[in-house]
Formats: C-alpha cells, sequence, structure tokens
C-alpha cells in the first residue's frame, strides 16, 4: 500500500490515469443528473450496511473502537446525512432565481449549482468513516467525481473503504487510493477542481501551497485549541457530566473536543470533585466500549510528554503495550505549561483557574482561534460576550460536541482551525460553484449606455444606480 520513493513513479503514474478517466468521465455529464447522484448516495448506504461487521472489526483494529461508539459516531451520522441529502437534493440543485436590479430590466437573474468537477478528499483516522464518508456524500450530491484518500495511521478502516469503494464504483467515478506522504504529495502534483482536506493546521499549510499552482478550491476541515469555560453561575452537574463525555470520547481524539477547561476560581473544588465523579461513574476502558487506545506509538510518546507529574491531580496513568492513557486531570495550569503548546488531542485535561471574564477571555485570545469554543453558564451578559468576543470555528453554550451533529449548522473553523464547510445543505454549496446568470430578453433595448453620453442619460443612469 505505502509506496517508497522507488516505486512512487508507477503509483504516479496510475495517479494521473485515475484523475485523467474521472475528468473524461465527468465530462460525460453523466453525474450532473439528479436521478444518478441519488443512486449512488443510495448504493453508498447499501453497501456500508451490508458491511456493518466488516466495518466494526476494521475499526475495532485500528482503535479499538466499540460498536456501540462506531454506530453513535461513524456510521450512523454517516446514513443521516446521506438519508437528509437524498431528502433534500432535487430542492438544492434547483436554479434559484433572485430579483434583477433596475438597470438590467427586462431579464432574469439566478443562480445555478455546478459541481466543480474532480474532487480529492483527504481524511484523518480520528473519526475514520465519517470524516471520509460525510464529505464524499456531498461531492456526489453536487455532482463531482471523488478520489478519497484516507489516512495512512488507521491502515485496517483505509483498506475497507478502499475495498468497498472500489469493488463496487467504477473507478472513473468513484476511487480510494490509500498511502502517506509520498502518495499525498503525488496526488497533490495533480489538478482537482476541489481539494477537501481533514487534518492537522501544520498539514493544512501543505494543502493550500500545492493548491496554489492550480487555484484549486480548497476546504481546511483543521484542529486547535478548544477551550470549555466554566462560569460562577453555571449548571454544574450537567455541564461537567456533558463536558467529561465530550473530553473522553474516544480518548480525546476528537478535533472538537474541549482540549482545555478555564473554571472560575470560586467554583474549582467543586468543579473538580464533580470531574472525577463523572470519572469514575463512566469507568472508562476499551473493555467497557467507552474508550479507545492512542493511535499510535508516536501518538501515544507525545500525550504521554504533556503529563507534568508535578501537575496530575487524578490519573496520570498509561500502559504503552496497549497504547491506554487513563483519563488525567491536570491543575496549576498557566498558558506557559508543555500541555497548552499544542493542541493535545488525548484524554488529558488542564485545568487553567481564572478570576474574571475578561482574565478568561484574555486566555483564549493569546492562542490561535480553535475549531470549537464552550461556554457553560447561565449568565446572559457572560452568553452575549462570549459570542461576540470570542472568535472560534462552532460550539456550543451548556454543552461540548454536539453542534457537530446538527446538519442544519455548517460544521468549519476559522483562520487557524480551517477555511470553508460542510454538512448537509453546506456540504453541497462546498462542492458546488455558484454560476451567477444574467439572461436577457431581446424585445428591448434602452439607449441608456450607448453613446452619444448625455446630461439627460446621466440623470437617469444615475436613477438607476
Ligand atoms: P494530519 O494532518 O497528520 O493528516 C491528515 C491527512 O493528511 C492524512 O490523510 C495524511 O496522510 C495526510 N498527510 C500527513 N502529512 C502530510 C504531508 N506532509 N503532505 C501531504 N499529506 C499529508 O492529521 P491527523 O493526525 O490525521 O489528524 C489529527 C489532526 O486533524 C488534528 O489537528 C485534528 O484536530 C484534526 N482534525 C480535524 C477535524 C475537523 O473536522 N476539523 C477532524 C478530525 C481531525
Amino acid at each position: 500500500m505505502n509506496n517508497t520513493s522507488d516505486n512512487i513513479q508507477p503509483f504516479k503514474q496510475e495517479v494521473k490515469k485515475t484523475l485523467k478517466a474521472q475528468r473524461q468521465f465527468y465530462d460525460t455529464n453523466a453525474t450532473k443528473s439528479i436521478a444518478f447522484r441519488i443512486d449512488q448516495l443510495k448504493k453508498l448506504k447499501e453497501i456500508l450496511k451490508k458491511n456493518e461487521s466488516n466495518l466494526h472489526k476494521a475499526i475495532y483494529e485500528d482503535l479499538k473502537k466499540s460498536e456501540f461508539d462506531n454506530l453513535t459516531t461513524e456510521i450512523l451520522p454517516i446514513y443521516s446525512e446521506i438519508d437528509y441529502t437524498i431528502k433534500n437534493l432535487k430542492k438544492w440543485a434547483k436554479p434559484k432565481r433572485v430579483k434583477t436590479n433596475l438597470l438590467n430590466i427586462p431579464s432574469k437573474s439566478y443562480i445555478i449549482s455546478e459541481p466543480l468537477g474532480t474532487s480529492l478528499i483527504i481524511s484523518a483516522w480520528n473519526f475514520p468513516y465519517n470524516l471520509a464518508f460525510i464529505p464524499l456524500v456531498g461531492a456526489i450530491a453536487a455532482g463531482n467525481t471523488s478520489i478519497l484518500k484516507p489516512s495512512e495511521m488507521a491502515p485496517a478502516t483505509s483498506a475497507i473503504m478502499a475495498q468497498l469503494i472500489n469493488d463496487n464504483f467504477p473507478s472513473d467515478y468513484l476511487n480510494v487510493i490509500q498511502g502517506g506522504i509520498p502518495e499525498t504529495s503525488a496526488l497533490l502534483k495533480q489538478r482537482f477542481d476541489k481539494i477537501f482536506f481533514t487534518g492537522s493546521p501544520q498539514v493544512g499549510k501543505i494543502i493550500n501551497q500545492a493548491s496554489a499552482p492550480h487555484l484549486t478550491d480548497v476546504t481546511l476541515e483543521l484542529g486547535g485549541k478548544n477551550p470549555a469555560i466554566f462560569t460562577q453561575d453555571c449548571a454544574l452537574n450537567i455541564g461537567v457530566k456533558r463536558m467529561v463525555a465530550s473530553k473522553f470520547l474516544n480518548a480525546g481524539q476528537v478535533c472538537i473536543a474541549p482540549d482545555y477547561v478555564l473554571v472560575q476560581k470560586s467554583i474549582k473544588e467543586k468543579f473538580l470533585a464533580r470531574v472525577i465523579s463523572e470519572i469514575n461513574k463512566q469507568n472508562y476502558s476499551i473493555e467497557n466500549g467507552n474508550f479507545v487506545q492512542l493511535i499510535n506509538d508516536k501518538n501515544f510518546d507525545r500525550v504521554v510528554s504533556l503529563i507534568d507529574s508535578q501537575k496530575v491531580f487524578y490519573g496520570g496513568n498509561y500502559i504503552k503495550d496497549t497504547r491506554f492513557i487513563e483519563p488525567t486531570i491536570l491543575t496549576d495550569i498557566t498558558i506557559d505549561d508543555a500541555v497548552m503548546q499544542e493542541e493535545i488531542f488525548g484524554p488529558i485535561l488542564p485545568v487553567i483557574e481564572y478570576d474574571t471574564i475578561d482574565e478568561a477571555f484574555a486566555i483564549i485570545r493569546k492562542i490561535d482561534k480553535p475549531l470549537s469554543a464552550y461556554l457553560f453558564s447561565n449568565n446572559k451578559t457572560i452568553k452575549k460576550r462570549f459570542l461576540n468576543e470570542i472568535s472560534f470555528g462552532n460550539g456550543a453554550i451548556n454543552d461540548c460536541i454536539m453542534q457537530f451533529t446538527n446538519h442544519h449548522l455548517p460544521f468549519g473553523g476559522v483562520g487557524n482551525s480551517g477555511t470553508g464547510s460542510y454538512h448537509g445543505k453546506f456540504s453541497f454549496d462546498c462542492f458546488s460553484h455558484q454560476k451567477a446568470i444574467l439572461s436577457k430578453s431581446t424585445w428591448i433595448e434602452p439607449n441608456l449606455k450607448y453613446y452619444e453620453h448625455t446630461d439627460a442619460k446621466m440623470k437617469i443612469i444615475k436613477k438607476l444606480f
């Protein structure tokens, strides 16, 4: 699957061939029919349904993810996205009439959503099916052809996605190409009409650079350090319950998980006691099906290195052989600690104490714009200020991560956490170009714009503008 520099040449030729075939297929206009798109979406769902047990097996191999977590966080969201898209596709794809300005009357104006063409979807390993197939639903719905490049860090799920797509769809329409950096670099040398990338901000920059020579339309779904603020007057018990569930889902390997907590100092003791009580109640373990292993040794070592033993308030133990790190709370954390210098992407919760809300906001502003931010508060003024003063991609008040499940909301980052968005109609738009059309009638042509330029004409023109 992975090519070394010696055998990357044949791989490059294969990629070129596949992309050329996809372009030719796209040019037949077959993907533009709504019936075709709906058929492909139905087919995708059928294939996934038929292969659920193999999908479970593969994700267990990569992450030790349970069937329950696989269904709730990967498979069911994909089905729901497919169903919602099929239900609405005709409406979304229909040209939209808009008003015409006075200057152009009589004529009609409308917007056509046209597919961008050939798309490349590069995905991450932490929710391997969700992050590959949900963008793919958007690409299919909008009428594109697609090459999907799953993460090499989750080899079993990458292999099954390749098998399911490549055995069931013609490669000039949909194709999964597996591989790591050399393969992705080879793919990025080609001219696609759309690149949809999910991954780290560091690699996001490489994607942006690679797309520049072709001026390819790019969506970047990246990560960051997501804050969760707990104010003095928050509904503490339910707030902590929700935050803990979000933080330790997938062992913290979630791009929208709360990365660190900012807690008002007067409730800190109570807050910490609640967090421990919730962690104990959940009894996180791979055997219980509510925890997973770290994806590989490199990430395991990286996350372990962020545990400052002097600051462990709870947990802090790990088992190298099984890449297990227990839910860990670090306290007395400041913005200068190592754990605050990078996205954690693991089951470690640093807790920073603040006095005034301005102090909390100032800390968030010192770090790059996060993908998500969360506020646990019942204070109207603070809620308003949080929404008005803090920039982040998406978020929730009195909950974490659940905004991701609402396909009526665009999902994406801002600044360092990404550009563009998807889910539901936003996915359709993400893989479409909005073609603007003015269709003029021919029965009349006012003489205003033509020579000779008189004062009388100018008077009318000024009015029309
Ligand atoms: P990553 O950036 O290392 O890898 C993502 C993809 O890029 C993979 O398919 C990988 O093969 C490819 N890649 C890696 N290095 C490359 C290079 N030098 N050149 C070309 N391609 C390269 O990210 P990851 O470790 O898979 O995922 C973790 C990161 O992704 C975190 O920052 C997390 O927050 C983010 N993430 C974001 C979302 C989102 O929806 N916004 C979802 C999941 C993960």
